[in-house]
C-alpha cells in the first residue's frame, strides 16, 4: 500500500531533497509539495509531476512531512488533526511548550512525530550522550558545540538541544541549567551547568560535539553531517512508519527501534 505524502516547506533546502527522494521511492505517492513560495519549486526543477501548492490541501490518510518554519507548526497540526492527516515534523526552533501542546492535541486523532534531527547517527548520539553523562557523574563538565551554515535562522540548533535534553533527562537537569555562549565577567563555571555554543559559517550542513571533561581526561562524542540526505532519508523512514501507525505521539527511537 503506497503512502500519500505531502511535503510542507517543499521549496526549502530540506523540503526539496525530501520531495526528490520521495518521487523516486515506490513507498510513497506524492499528493503535493506545499510552500508559501510555491513558485520557487518550479524554478528548482523538482516535483514536476506533483501539484505545487501555496497552502496545505485536505487528503485524508496522507502524511505531511514538514520542514518549514516554527511559526506555522500549531496551525499545521490543527489542520492535519481535523482532516485525518498524520504529521512528521523536522522543523526546529519551536518553543517547547507550544510544541508539546500542538502534538498532544493532534495525537488524540492522528499519528504525530516531531524530531530535531532525523538522522540515524544523531539519534544514536542522543542515546550515548545520555548514558555517558549519567555514568561519568557530576564531576565531569559538559559543553556542547554546534556549527551550521550561515543561513540558519535558529540558535542553538534543535540537534544541540536534542543532545542537552537527552543529558538533562538522564541526569535530573532542566533547560534552566543551560548556559548559552559566555561573554564578560561570568565568573567560575557553575557545577552542573551545560555550556552550549553555536558557530555559523559557510555551507556547513551540521556539526555537533559534546565534550565531557573531568580532571585528567576529555571525552568527545561528535557527529558531522556530510549531506542533508541523512535527514531527508530519516524523514522518509519516519513518514513510512507514521503512515502505518495508529493515532498517538511517536519518536525517532520508535522509528529506528532504538
Ligand atoms: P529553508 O529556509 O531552506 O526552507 C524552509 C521552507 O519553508 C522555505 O521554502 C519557506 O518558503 C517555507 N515556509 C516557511 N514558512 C512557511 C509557511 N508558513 N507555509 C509554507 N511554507 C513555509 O530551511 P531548511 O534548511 O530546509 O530547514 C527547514 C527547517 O528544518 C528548519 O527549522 C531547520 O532547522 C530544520 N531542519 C531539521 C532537520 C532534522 O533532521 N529535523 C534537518 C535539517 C533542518
Amino acid at each position: 500500500m503506497t503512502i500519500p505524502l505531502i511535503v510542507h516547506g517543499a521549496a526549502g533546502r530540506m523540503g526539496a531533497r525530501i520531495l526528490s527522494l520521495a518521487l523516486a521511492d515506490p513507498t510513497f505517492r506524492i499528493v503535493a509539495g506545499v510552500d508559501r513560495q510555491a513558485g520557487r519549486l518550479r524554478d528548482l526543477g523538482v516535483a514536476s509531476d506533483a501539484p505545487l501548492l501555496a497552502a496545505l490541501p485536505v487528503e485524508k490518510g496522507a502524511v505531511v512531512v514538514d520542514f518549514s518554519h516554527p511559526g506555522c507548526f500549531a496551525v499545521l497540526c490543527q489542520h492535519c488533526a481535523a482532516n485525518g492527516m498524520s504529521v512528521v515534523s523536522g522543523t526546529t526552533g519551536i518553543e517547547p511548550a507550544a510544541l508539546d501542546q500542538a502534538l498532544e492535541a493532534a495525537a488524540k486523532r492522528v499519528a504525530v512525530l516531531a524530531a530535531p534531527n532525523m538522522s540515524v547517527g544523531v539519534n544514536v548520539v542522543f542515546q550515548i550522550a545520555a548514558r555517558m553523562a549519567k555514568t561519568l557523574g557530576a564531576d565531569y563538565d559538559i559543553e556542547v558545540v554546534e556549527a551550521h551554515h550561515n543561513q540558519k535562522k535558529d540558535a542553538p540548533s534543535g540537534t544541540a538541544l536534542g543532545i542537552t535534553d537527552a543529558i538533562c533527562a538522564a541526569t535530573g537537569r532542566t533547560r534552566s541549567d543551560l548556559v548559552h555562549g559566555r561573554d564578560g565577567q561570568v565568573g567560575a563555571r557553575r557545577k552542573g551547568e551545560i555550556g552550549v555554543h553555536a558557530l555559523r559559517m559557510g555551507d556547513v550542513v551540521g556539526d555537533h560535539t559534546a565534550y565531557f571533561v573531568g580532571n585528567g581526561e576529555r571525552i568527545m562524542i561528535g557527529h558531522v553531517a556530510h549531506s542533508r540526505d541523512i535527514f531527508a532519508q530519516g524523514a522518509l523512514r519516519a513518514a513510512a512508519y507514521i503512515g502505518r501507525a495508529t493515532p498517538g505521539r511517536y519518536t525517532m527511537a520508535n522509528v529506528l527501534g532504538l
